[in-house]
């Protein structure tokens, strides 16, 4: 049986994904008919990203599953056209890219390098830094990214506390749920990173009042979704100087317009949303063997919950 896949995640990625979705669906064994124009009603897989054309999946009446290139679902979620399963992506190029950009920005702070790199005035200053064993990291998230950068931190020696929905158990780690596990995670943060999905629950999760929890000059990185963050409460205890600085990635508008706050703020450092991206030639193995397990009626792999919102 031949596996019709229509590439729905625009000219621009279809130049960099077809090798090696190609190359892939072959080592998976799948026979594939791959392309970026097939009649609706003829698609079995929907290869896809959320700023694709295709917004109304009603005239895909054969399909049988939705494969997102991104790993965040949060505006494919409330699609009311949508209701064959959706997979988030999983790809182990992009869970190392974001440990690497959450690895490097969070020993950034803990050395204090800016001390050093932004002042090189011929002040001697003999401070050397804490280790890391005596620096507090939670990270908010414990799924394919947070937990990756959660072991990676803890493996550098930094006291790691992890907070996810449910409850769970990883070695060198304290893991944390629930309300109460979020004010402790807060409360012993001098580096908070915020790895959670965007859903109606995390939205505006740190507000006033949370930021308010966190030590004094503790430091945020949020390579997770800009709207986790009330911008107006960062932006004044920034002001305040109770956040010592805030290492943002992601925002409510992107690109961040010119004029907005963050840009000029002295204790925010702006990058351009890219911690870390789906990386072509691991994903197309995830999707190629997602379509595999489709083909052969085996359970697809990171199905996303609808209800949960990830
Ligand atoms: P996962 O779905 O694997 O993990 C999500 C984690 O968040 C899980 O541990 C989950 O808990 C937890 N969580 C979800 N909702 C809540 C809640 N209400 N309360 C407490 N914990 C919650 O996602 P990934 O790790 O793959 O990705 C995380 C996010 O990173 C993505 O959604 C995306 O927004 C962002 N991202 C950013 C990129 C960038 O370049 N800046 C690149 C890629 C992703 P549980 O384990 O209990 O389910």
């Amino acid at each position: 049986m031949t596996a019709n896949i229509l590439f729905a995640a625009g000219d621009t990625r279809w130049a960099t994904y077809e090798a090696p979705l190609r190359r892939a669906l072959d080592r998976a064994g799948v026979t594939a008919h791959l392309a970026t124009d097939i009649a609706p009603q003829e698609v079995d897989y929907i290869v896809y990203a959320p700023d694709s054309p295709v917004q109304d999946f009603t005239p895909f009446t054969r399909a049988r599953a939705v494969l997102n290139l991104w790993a965040g679902v949060e505006n494919i979620v409330p699609n009311p056209t949508l209701h064959i399963p959706l997979a988030r992506m999983v790809d182990h190029g992009l869970t190392s890219g974001m440990v690497e950009w959450v690895t490097g920005h969070a020993l950034r702070h803990h050395l204090g390098m800016d001390t050093h790199i932004l002042h090189q005035d011929g002040v001697w200053r003999p401070d050397a830094p804490p280790l890391a064993s005596d620096r507090r990291v939670s990270v908010l998230g414990l799924g394919a990214l947070g937990a990756a950068c959660a072991q990676m931190l803890a493996t550098l020696g930094f006291a790691v506390t992890g907070w996810s929905r449910t409850p769970k158990s990883i070695d060198t780690l304290r893991c944390l749920s629930g309300k109460d596990g979020l004010r402790t995670a807060l409360q012993e943060a001098d580096i908070l990173v915020l790895l959670l999905p965007l859903t109606p629950e995390t939205e505006n999760l740190l507000n006033a009042a949370r930021l308010a929890l966190l030590p004094t000059g503790a430091v945020i990185l949020n390579p997770g979704r800009g709207p986790l963050i009330d911008d107006d409460a960062l932006i004044a205890a920034l002001d305040t100087g109770h956040i010592g600085h805030a290492t943002l990635d992601v925002f409510r508008e992107e690109p961040l317009p010119p004029t907005h706050p963050f840009w000029a703020h002295p204790r925010v450092t702006v990058t351009p949303h890219i911690a870390s991206e789906t990386r072509p030639e691991t994903a197309a193995q995830v999707i190629a063997e997602n379509i595999r397990r489709g083909e052969a009626g085996e359970p697809l792999l990171h199905l996303v919950d609808r209800d949960a919102g990830y």
